[in-house]
């Protein structure tokens, strides 16, 4: 079935392959420079002086200080440290309560459930059909008692983008703190931390094209963090454990790449996302999931009524499209993405997803063998599906018109 033997990857929310530059910022650190920053001798030092310059470069990118850089193991740790330091400052002061979204990555809502289990409560707003929230919103459900309002800055599966300078400015005005889960947004989206209010942000380096298993924590000074990692005095005793100096310095190489692309980068994949968004809405009772405007520049998600998306996925990996049905943390689970139901999407629509998120290197002659892929994969799954042909006979009534 496969029509050559190239392989088109529409899955960079997922994880991107790493540049050359990474690659090549790394190699170094593997070999000739591979001691342990917190070793006394020149060798131990020279990696300490990368790390330093790497901790002053990614700070220059974000729009911060260098000691308010901390190096994580990837997106889910720095989530996971954010949202306990600022529940554990909250509740010194009494203040136990939590504002989050319907729609957020696991790594925030399972530390979250985590905190509600030991008494915080959480407030998770709805995200509108179109997937985003306002300001107003947050302002609405921020309480005397609100120690923390946490937002995904570009959901993962829809790829929305939310008001984060807006929110940020009024979790400022109200004097609580405001984290922002930026994984899918570092890299793709113009970020100051100081111009837009942000008090604590997540990155995560393989989404731009970094290694996998490093990130950051940007916490603004004067926010003590709460240890994940207990141990040695790295990361100024707030992460413990030798640093990952190859990752370090292949992220933060790869970050001032995709940084110094952003214009080129989002011109070409808007491009291509909206030919694909035309191309994918000309499929009869086909739903973009998500604003069509305000989303991630090579974000596409779509509803099929009447399909179910794993069998979408296989087919297109026989026709060689890598693409998903979601997030890559719920396939495998035979439950709607939590994104999809949040928006509204009513189960039997949330089983029929598909998540296509480019990246620069796709070309135009791949979205149009995408469209017309899906196309033929569609048509032929509602051929042999019981559920497409009650709608058909009028036995059901179709949900997206
Ligand atoms: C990928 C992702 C994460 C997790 O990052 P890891 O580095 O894989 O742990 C968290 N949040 C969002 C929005 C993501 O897309």
């Amino acid at each position: 079935m496969q029509t050559d033997n190239r392989q088109i990857y529409v899955d960079n929310a997922a994880t991107t392959k790493m540049s050359r530059t990474a690659i090549d910022a790394m190699l170094p650190y593997m070999d000739k420079i591979y001691g342990n920053p917190s070793s006394l001798h020149s060798v131990g030092q020279r990696a300490n002086e990368a790390l330093a310059g790497a901790r002053e470069r990614v700070a220059k990118l974000l729009g911060c200080e260098p000691r308010e850089i901390t190096f994580t193991s990837g997106g889910s740790e720095a989530d996971n440290q954010a949202i306990v330091s600022a529940a554990r400052l909250g509740a010194r002061k009494g203040k136990k309560h939590i504002i989050s979204t319907a729609f957020e990555h696991h790594a925030v809502l399972h530390t979250l459930d985590a905190l509600k289990k030991e008494g915080f409560e959480i407030t998770l707003l709805d995200v509108h059909e179109w997937g985003i929230i306002t300001a107003e919103e947050v302002a609405a459900a921020i309480r005397p008692d609100t120690c923390l309002v946490t937002v995904v800055y570009a959901n993962n599966e829809i790829g929305t983008i939310q008001p984060i300078a807006e929110i940020g400015a009024v979790c400022k005005e109200k004097g609580v703190l405001f984290h922002t889960d930026a994984v899918q947004a570092v890299g793709h989206l113009h970020i100051n931390v100081k111009e837009q209010n942000i008090d604590m942000l997540s990155l995560s380096a393989h989404k731009f094209h970094g290694p996998k298993g490093v990130g950051v924590l940007y916490a603004r000074k004067g926010i003590a963090l709460t240890n994940i990692i207990y141990g040695g005095a790295q990361e100024r005793g707030k992460r413990a454990g030798t640093e990952n100096i190859p990752g370090i310095m292949g992220m933060t190489a790869a970050m001032e790449e995709a940084c110094a692309n952003i214009d080129a980068n989002a011109e070409k994949l808007i491009y291509l996302r909206d030919k694909l968004i035309a191309g994918l809405s000309a499929i009869p009772h086909s739903i973009l999931n998500g604003d069509a405007k305000s989303r991630l520049p090579g974000n596409v998600n779509f509803c099929f009524e009447g399909i179910e998306g794993e069998s979408l996925l296989l087919l297109l990996d026989d026709k060689g499209i890598c693409a998903s049905s979601g997030s890559a943390c719920t396939s495998g689970s035979l439950d709607p993405s939590h994104v999809l139901l949040a928006i509204g999407r009513v189960h039997d629509i949330a089983h029929g997803s598909l998540r296509l998120s480019l990246c620069e290197e796709n070309t135009e002659e791949e979205i149009d063998y995408v469209i017309k892929s899906v196309e033929e994969v569609v048509t032929y799954l509602r051929s042999i599906s019981p559920i497409w042909r009650d709608l058909v006979t009028g036995k059901k009534q179709f949900i997206i018109k």
